[in-house]
């Protein structure tokens, strides 16, 4: 062994014991005749220290140590003089009898401590130094106690673990594909899974009524927004279940996460809000229910006062920012440019002012008595002190902009705590979108998601308003503001499965082509059957109170969906294209 305890081990209760530790050196410094060192390995730091009395071969060989050297020292554990009240082993130190240098380490090109000195991009070309960084260590041992948890959760209600391939052919999971030329086929390509949909399908119809699997998932598309192209899932699937059934069982998971990673108590039963309520109260089909602030219609109240603006609009609404009747001329005016960036989209922003005394100042005065500007602020429910913010235009596109605002609000008051979580299930939703630039329906979720037993007959009916009323058993799980997973009741019938996708536009021979196999093993005696997965680098990401997931995928993509420690993607050998049959179109 080289080492009888780690680098965060030893504690005051260890005084006197001969130990020998090995790891990193952090940092080395001499300090009035004695040199001291921080050595570091993923448990933690010991400091050893060496005094200037020490035998002279010893003290040479400690002052040799450069950052990172990798060294085994014996010594013997001592109470400090100075305790470092901020680590757990702050209370000793080792006196240093004997060092072996294991390795030695070229100067790594940022500080490897809590907080780096080293730049994103250079950080990210030497992963490796990055992750011995206690941030990244910890947010790694998250990952791992979740999935352990996830584990012996779903293993103790008997669902089983089970692999699906990667070498597949396109899922329907609404991304463009990754594909890989097969060799062997000239000409063919295997595409790699945005999903286990299918497979957890055909799990179902093969009897395996219990399946998850922790497993990798790859969609091509711009990774705006915090996304990566390999990602993993908590993929799950149950036979002859209802809605209830599993939003049940994944609600015990993530409580038994909450409780077992974080020690915080989600409330029993979870919040569920219909997709319908969610967007005319929220703007976001994944609402951020850790405070109000929620849309209030006025469109009755506002239309009709001869503001042409208003007066043309389908939908008005508003939201009470509490506290901001104080906002200057100018915050307004940078807050009506927000809502006008394209990410919101905005025309203008309406404000009315709710004055401390009482009384109203808005940007519509003009058209509108004091009274009625009263009875809007009253029915957007705003109170003395507030901030009342207006958009108009067509109904859901407003509400979203409104919704989008109420984060921005939110987030300026202080009341998105990462560390606080407001869990809830996100139900009901349309099982069909209309498209106005394609002129056809997309499934919201996917094409696998059945209608509501209740809704079927508008399922088959051929007109758009009956199409777009049809609701799915379709779920999501929401925290804080994100969707962390989501699922539905499937389609278990080949006839209704072949339905779908005739409403989507998919002709007989393009269904056959993509999902001849799922709807031919449908007549095989499907059973009722439904899931959902999560997104596990964000599960991970939130319980460790953080936005982004990159911290807690070992090795991720930048960006440009480029891992530049490894340097790929690249170009292969020219004799590699001809084995595959490609050419390449781009110029060298
Ligand atoms: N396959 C779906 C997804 O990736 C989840 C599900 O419906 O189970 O979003």
């Amino acid at each position: 062994m080289y080492r009888s305890n780690t680098c965060g081990e030893l504690r005051l209760a260890d005084k006197g014991k001969k130990v020998t530790l090995a790891g990193w050196v952090q940092k080395s410094r001499k300090l009035g005749g004695m040199t001291f060192i921080d050595l570091r390995d993923r448990y933690g730091i010991t400091q050893l220290v060496i005094d200037g009395g020490a035998d002279p071969e010893l003290l040479q060989k400690a002052e040799s140590l450069g950052r990172e050297y990798v060294i085994q020292v014996s010594g013997e554990v001592l109470e400090r003089q100075s305790k470092n009240s901020r680590i757990p082993t702050g209370e000793i130190e080792i006196k240093v009898e004997s060092i072996n240098i294991l390795n030695k380490s070229v100067t790594p090109p940022f500080t490897i401590e809590e907080n780096s000195d080293g730049g994103e991009d250079l950080r990210a070309k030497y992963r490796y130094l990055d992750l011995r960084r206690p941030p990244l260590q910890r947010a790694l041992a998250l990952r791992h106690r979740l999935a352990q948890e996830i584990r012996t959760y779903l293993d103790a209600q008997g669902f089983m673990e089970i692999e699906t391939p990667y070498l597949i052919k396109s899922t329907p999971e609404g991304a463009r594909d990754f594909v890989v030329p097969s060799r062997m086929n000239p000409g063919t390509f295997y595409a790699l899974p945005q999903s286990p949909q299918t497979f957890k399908q055909l799990l179902m119809v093969a009897g395996y009524d219990r399946y998850f699997q922790i497993v990798r998932c790859f969609r091509d598309e711009d990774l705006r927004a915090d996304r990566q192209p390999e990602f993993t899932q908590i993929d799950c699937e149950m036979s002859f279940v209802e809605q209830e059934d599993v939003l049940n069982t994944f609600e015990g998971m993530m409580r038994q996460m909450f409780k077992n990673a974080l020690g915080v108590d989600i409330p029993n039963p979870l919040p569920r809000m219909s997709w319908y309520d969610a967007m005319d109260n929220y703007g976001s089909d994944k609402p951020d229910i850790r405070f109000g602030m929620k849309i209030h219609e006025v469109t009755q109240l506002v239309k009709g006062h001869g503001f042409s603006v208003f007066d043309s609009c389908d939908y008005i609404g508003g939201i009470a920012v509490s506290g901001c009747a104080e906002y200057t001329r100018k915050q307004l005016d940078e807050l009506t440019e927000w809502v006008k960036r394209p990410q919101v989209g905005a025309k203008g922003l309406v404000y009315i002012k709710c004055n401390a005394d009482g009384s109203f100042k808005s940007s519509i005065d003009k058209f509108y008595s004091p009274e009625e500007v009263k009875a809007i602020a009253d029915a957007v429910e705003a109170k003395a002190g507030d901030l009342v913010l207006i958009l108009c235009g067509a109904k859901r596109k407003t509400q979203t902009q409104l919704g989008v605002l109420r984060i921005e609000m939110g987030g300026r008051l202080g009341l998105r705590d990462p560390h606080t979580f407001a869990p809830l299930w996100i139900v009901d939703f349309p099982l069909l979108e209309w498209d106005d630039e394609t002129q056809r329906f997309y499934a919201m979720h996917h094409p696998f998601t059945a209608p509501k037993p209740e809704h079927e007959q508008w399922f088959y009916s051929d007109k758009k308003e009956d199409l777009e009323r049809v609701c799915a058993n379709a779920y999501d799980f929401v925290l804080n503001g994100t969707e962390l997973g989501g699922g539905s009741i499937r389609i278990h019938n080949a006839e209704m499965q072949s339905r779908m996708f005739e409403v989507l536009g998919i002709s007989k021979e393009d269904a056959e082509y993509k999902f001849g196999f799922i709807i031919n093993a449908f007549k095989y005696g499907a059973p009722p059957h439904g899931g959902l997965a999560f997104g596990f680098d964000r599960v991970c990401a939130l319980f460790g109170g953080q936005e982004t997931i990159r911290d807690y995928i070992a090795f991720p993509k930048n960006n440009q969906g480029r891992d530049v420690m490894i340097d790929s993607p690249s170009r292969i050998d020219q004799s590699q294209m001809d084995e595959l049959f490609l050419a390449s179109t781009v110029e060298e």
